[in-house]
Formats: C-alpha cells, sequence, structure tokens
C-alpha cells in the first residue's frame, strides 16, 4: 500500500486560505507499521475497531432497509388517511437521514483503516460534472440560486476513480446550495498538462455564508461543523469533508478551501491521472 499525508497550511498572507498538502510517507509509515508490528498491540486494536464498526453499521442497515422498504409500501396504501401518509412520509425521510449517516460512517472507517481500493477507469470529467450538476439542480433551484459549469472544451478523457471523485464533487456541491441562501454556484472545471500525466482542478464557489477564518482549519476534520448552531439547523453528519479528503488524499491529491464569512467560499480538489482516450482502442487487423 502507498499512504499519504495531509498537512495544513495558512497561505502566506492570506488570512482566509487554507492549503491542504499531501505527501507520500510511504517510507516513513512502512517503518511506523514494522516497529508496531514488532509492538504488535496497536495494530490489533485498529483492525478491532474498524471491524467492530464495520459489523455495527451492516447491522443497522438491515433492519433500516427494511423501515424504509415498507414504509414505501405503507405509502402506496389507497386506505391511509391524509395525516397519516403524512407520518408515514416522515419515517421515510427520518430513516433515509439516519442511513445516510450510517451509510457515512462505514465509508468513513473504511477510508481511515486503509481499506478501500481505487479503481481507476477511463472517464470523461466534462460529463462527471455535468451529471453531479444535473443531481444538485433541482436543490438549487428550489432555492432560487444559479447553479453553472464552466468548463473548457476540449477537456481530455483521464484514467481515475470516477464515481470516488463524484463523491467528493457532490459533497462539495449539496454542500453550496445548503450553505447558500441567493446568489450562485459556479463549478469551474480546469486540465493542464503536468508532464506526463493530466492534472485536473475542479472548484465549486458559491455565494453563500462563507466560514470564519478561526474555523477553516477544521472543516476537514470528521465531525467538523464550522458553525454548530447553523449545522444543526442545516443537519449532515459532518463527515463528508472528512471523507472527502481522505479519497482525494488516497488518490494523492490536493484539497482545500477559500472562505470569506459572508461572502462565500471555494472548495477545490486537484489531482493527477493520466490522460487517455475514452474509447478503447478496436484491437488492430491481423496484416496477413
Ligand atoms: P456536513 O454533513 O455537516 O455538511 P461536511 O463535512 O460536509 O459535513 O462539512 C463540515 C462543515 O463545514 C459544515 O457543517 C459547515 O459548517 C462547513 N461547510 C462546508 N461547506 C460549506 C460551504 N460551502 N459554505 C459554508 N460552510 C461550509
Amino acid at each position: 500500500p502507498i499512504w499519504f499525508e495531509s498537512t495544513y497550511k495558512r497561505v502566506a498572507g492570506a488570512e482566509r486560505e487554507l492549503l491542504v498538502t499531501t505527501r507520500d510517507v510511504t517510507e516513513r509509515k512502512k517503518l511506523e507499521l514494522e516497529l508496531t508490528r514488532a509492538l504488535g498491540l496497536a495494530q490489533l486494536a485498529v483492525a478491532a475497531k474498524s471491524d467492530f464498526l464495520a459489523n455495527m453499521t451492516h447491522e443497522l442497515r438491515t433492519p433500516l432497509n427494511a423501515i424504509i422498504g415498507f414504509a414505501g409500501v405503507l405509502k402506496g396504501s389507497t386506505t391511509l388517511s391524509e395525516r397519516d401518509a403524512r407520518h408515514v412520509g416522515l419515517i421515510q425521510d427520518a430513516s433515509n437521514t439516519l442511513l445516510n449517516v450510517v451509510n457515512d460512517v462505514l465509508d468513513f472507517s473504511r477510508l481511515e483503516a486503509g481499506g478501500v481500493e481505487l479503481d481507476p477507469q477511463p472517464f470523461d470529467p466534462r460529463e462527471m460534472v455535468a451529471s453531479c450538476a444535473a443531481l444538485i439542480e433541482g436543490q438549487a433551484g428550489a432555492k432560487g440560486l444559479i447553479l453553472e459549469v464552466v468548463a473548457p472544451d476540449d477537456v481530455q478523457a483521464m484514467q481515475a476513480d470516477a464515481p470516488r471523485l463524484t463523491q467528493v464533487l457532490l459533497n462539495f456541491l449539496s454542500n453550496a446550495v445548503k450553505f447558500t441562501n441567493s446568489g450562485r454556484v459556479t463549478v469551474v472545471v480546469d486540465q493542464r498538462l503536468d508532464g506526463e500525466q493530466g492534472m485536473l482542478r475542479i472548484e465549486v464557489r458559491d455565494t453563500g455564508i462563507g466560514i470564519a477564518s478561526h474555523q477553516l482549519d477544521g472543516v476537514f476534520e470528521r465531525f467538523s461543523q464550522a458553525d454548530a448552531a447553523v449545522s444543526r439547523r442545516f443537519g449532515g453528519t459532518g463527515l463528508g469533508l472528512a471523507i472527502s479528503r481522505r479519497i482525494i488524499e488516497q488518490m494523492g491529491g490536493d484539497i482545500g478551501v477559500y472562505s470569506r464569512e459572508g461572502e462565500g467560499s471555494r472548495f477545490w480538489f486537484e489531482i493527477r491521472a493520466p490522460l487517455c482516450d475514452l474509447v478503447p482502442e478496436a484491437p488492430r487487423e491481423d496484416p496477413a
């Protein structure tokens, strides 16, 4: 395995900007592992903890799915009074929220334990951004927000784990919509050549409530909610950005945020990955 580690740095002279840099710390980790192996204990504790979390979340998910499923069946019943149908709707909403929390905890504990394998496949970044935007458009529209995508025409396909990048981008986007009351949410896509590889940068800008300078440091930490009172009102697990950070870390990329309280935020990530063709080349005909 390869290990990455992030460090947080204030951008010099820019009090409101936080940069998360990721470094390959495989060598150091290997050394540490050898040490813990020698001690035999610490590693066991980590494995037991993530096993426990995985089992527990699984045990929670099964009955939750039953609740969601049967609430759906009930909702379809024609004999329900209007009031009962509303209550069944509330059961559905609450259990879906709980399922999201459980899934986040499971995902986070897997990522934390290094148990998530990336699956790099050719994908079209523009298509990925467009489908994420389409998913979030309804929520943005309901709040009267303008949602726009700015991307160059000549973005090339790349080889990376698109579902995991989608997860990060959707997280940025849903936060942007959640914490913005008026104005716009803009996704800016940039792609450059970086040596042999391609560099992809995606930034989500919003005109929302922003994050206070002293709270910026914590936003990529687990269970961090910049403003407890505000966040409680909006819901959420406080795990989304911590999960996003782990994903980008595992890809060896960078993730960061620039934010001004009362003016808005810009959440971005950058990854380096091979550029490629989308359609695999057709097998060459035998000249003979
Ligand atoms: P949550 O589930 O609470 O949204 P996240 O990890 O996604 O968890 O975000 C952590 C916290 O960072 C949020 O609760 C919020 O306080 C802050 N935050 C994230 N994105 C934004 C944004 N676009 N604008 C303002 N605050 C944000």
